[in-house]
């Protein structure tokens, strides 16, 4: 005879997912117990059912707190990305990329092109797989992580910053190039690249080859080693075509036939 024999299941059970802090428990477990009569279940099935219910959702939340703590300026997938629109893009390559070993393996991505051609939609791509492969992710621009990390100078808090930024395994540095940096910029950027050197990943878009990239961080010195710690484990994906925004709009609806009036 069972210990429980002629008690409360269900309010034990209930108090029990309780104290595991496990609340799909005691909501799912009735509803799967019926389900498990219904259908013939062994009592393993419907234990491993009722623990995958409880897992699922915690899945889910993590990766649901972790998006909202990534801010994304918008949510953009790697399923919404028409390849079909860039006949160039190294499908296989970005298709290695979801699989977030880069991450694993605290390797960077580099996506560089002209405006428009989907560079930031593939970085928030990459980062939302990564943050549902459990890792944790931020994404800002380039402009807004200098901020960031200049009000920390200010106050003496730089290498702190520095330190707080490598629990992120994956941060997203958009739009490089767009707007120039002044001396002091230039050298917070290079360190946030050291920083991340062998110890986290970065995804860093550019409009701009890197032959160009001492025009926007001033000084050539600054951009050689920059660009050195960037790369030396790095995924560089240059892609080349039309805007998407153009492009779409010069394949949308052919434009009416002339009316002719009689
Ligand atoms: P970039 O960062 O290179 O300037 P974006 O990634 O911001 O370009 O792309 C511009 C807009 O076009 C965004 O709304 C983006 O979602 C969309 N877009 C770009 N390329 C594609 C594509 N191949 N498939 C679907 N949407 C795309
Ligand atoms: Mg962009």
């Amino acid at each position: 005879m069972s210990a429980l024999a002629g008690k409360d299941v269900a309010g034990e059970i209930t108090f029990l997912a309780r104290e595991l802090k496990a609340p799909v428990i005691a909501a799912t477990f009735s509803a799967l117990g019926d389900q498990a009569r219904a259908e013939g279940w062994s009592h393993e099935e419907y234990l491993a059912a009722v623990l995958g219910r409880q897992v699922a959702s915690r899945v889910a939340n993590g990766t649901r707190m972790r998006l909202s703590a990534a801010r994304f300026p918008q949510i953009k997938t790697l399923e919404d990305f028409t390849f079909e629109h860039l006949p160039t893009a190294p499908r296989d390559i970005i298709a290695h990329l979801a699989t977030t070993t880069f991450v694993a393996r605290k390797e960077n991505v580099v996506l560089l092109g002209p405006p428009g051609i989907g560079k930031t939609h593939l970085a928030i791509a990459l980062a939302i797989k990564a943050a549902e492969a459990a890792y944790p992710v931020a994404f800002n621009s380039a402009t807004g992580w200098i901020t960031r990390l200049a009000d920390a100078h200010e106050h003496g808090r730089l290498e702190v910053e520095l330190r707080r930024l490598n629990r992120y395994r994956l941060i997203v540095i958009d739009e490089v190039g767009y707007l120039p940096f002044d001396a002091a910029s230039a050298a917070l950027f290079f360190q946030l690249i050291a920083s991340r050197y062998e110890t986290g990943s970065v995804i860093v878009t550019s409009n701009l080859a890197f032959s160009r990239w001492g025009e926007t961080l001033g000084d050539d010195v600054v951009a050689a080693a920059t660009i050195d710690r960037l790369v030396h484990h790095a995924h560089v994906i240059a892609l080349d075509g039309d805007s998407y925004r153009t492009r779409a709009h010069r394949t949308g609806p052919p434009p009416a036939a002339p009316q002719t009036t009689n």
